[in-house]
């Protein structure tokens, strides 16, 4: 372990700059803590609670580019035509094998420890059989340096949660601040060269990661059975702005969109672009149709994929309590009243 003032704690964000990472780094403006591009000279939020984004932004971004292909659509003197392969035969679109994945490094700087184990549940997704390509390139080359919190906000439940517990491979350095100062644990071997570059002298201690302390003391019960029986009390009044959504640091899910270039349609972009679960056109299916119809069917849809059919799926929990979804929903809807047992407004 080693003990540091908060300048060296900006020094070693700049040096892992000068190692070829791109630092990802809390920053506040106008009241608001906000994940963004690290350079040095620019201050980082160490006080922060809460921030608006999470590391799933930089990991998942929305609108990646996937590849490019070539279509049949050409312009005709009636605007655009494209033709489809059941109307008119089939299709001979071919596919750009030029396709290219991520090659820079991240470090994730002084994300919370449920920002890390928001991480490991998309590690879980997105690199289960078949990987996600893009994804695992930057997995592979990213480090994280987690700031513990000494204590959560109105909305945080990593304790009930679990999450504010680090697993192997989820933190590359420990960090916390005692009074005045920082104390750091390296704990990989990324971790430890990068550390090392401060030059200060370790002490004896080892730092393990520490409870936060909570506003609120409940636990989480969930099974699909309860929620399905949960209250309806009040999810009228949903906007569907899919806040919950946008700001969690586990919710991945994207549709696909072409993007035809005006000047040459017949060469197209495959975008990913994120999708909530939240919105109508989720489930919707030609015709119109919807699967998951009223603003409680989506409701509980979310919170069944974060528990249920997460830990089904994935062996872990989908939500790692960081309380986002409440923070940011303007409707004040508040899932710890279905979930947290024993949660008390
Ligand atoms: S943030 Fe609140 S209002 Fe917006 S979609 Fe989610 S639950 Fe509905
Ligand atoms: S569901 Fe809500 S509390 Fe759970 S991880 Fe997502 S935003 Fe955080």
């Amino acid at each position: 372990m080693i003990r540091i003032k908060e300048g060296d704690l900006l020094r070693l964000a700049s040096m892992l700059g000068d190692m070829g990472y791109r630092v990802i780094a809390p920053t506040e403006a106008n009241g608001v803590t906000k994940f963004s591009d690290f350079s040095a000279g620019t201050g980082i939020d160490l006080d922060y609670i809460r921030a608006i984004n999470t590391p799933r932004d930089f990991l998942l971004p929305d609108g990646e580019r996937l590849y490019t292909y070539r279509s049949t659509a050409t312009v005709t003197s009636y605007g655009l035509k494209i033709r489809f392969p059941t109307v008119e035969g089939p299709c001979p679109v071919t596919i750009n094998a030029e396709y290219s994945t991520p090659s820079g490094r991240i470090a994730f700087f002084a994300i919370h420890p449920c920002h890390a184990n928001a991480i490991r549940y998309l590690d879980r997704v997105m690199l289960s059989d078949p990987a996600d390509p893009y994804y695992k390139a930057r997995r592979e080359r990213s480090l994280i340096v987690v700031l513990e919190c000494e204590e959560g906000d109105d909305f945080c439940f990593c304790v009930p949660a679990g999450s504010w517990k680090l697993d192997d491979g989820y933190c590359d350095i420990l960090v916390r601040r005692s009074g005045d100062e920082f104390l750091l644990q390296p704990k990989s071997k990324a971790g430890e060269e990068a550390a090392s570059k401060l030059n200060a002298r370790a002490e004896a201690d080892l730092l393990e990661e520490k409870a936060p302390k909570m506003r609120s003391s409940f636990s989480i019960s969930t099974s699909e059975e309860m929620i399905d029986r949960c209250e309806s009390e009040g999810l009228d009044s949903c906007t569907l702005c899919a806040a919950c959504t946008v700001t969690c640091p586990t919710c991945y899910c994207s549709d696909i969109e072409d993007r035809f270039h005006l000047v040459d349609p017949s060469n197209v972009e495959r975008l990913r672009k994120r999708m909530s679960c939240q919105r109508r056109c989720y489930s919707m299916i030609a015709g119109g149709n919807l699967f998951i119809k009223t603003k409680e069917d989506r409701y509980r849809w979310r919170l069944k994929h974060k528990f249920p059919f997460s830990s089904k799926a994935f062996g872990i929990s989908g939500c790692v309590g960081c309380g986002n979804c409440i923070a940011f929903c303007p409707a004040g809807i508040d899932m710890r009243r279905t979930v947290g047992r024993g949660f008390k407004t």
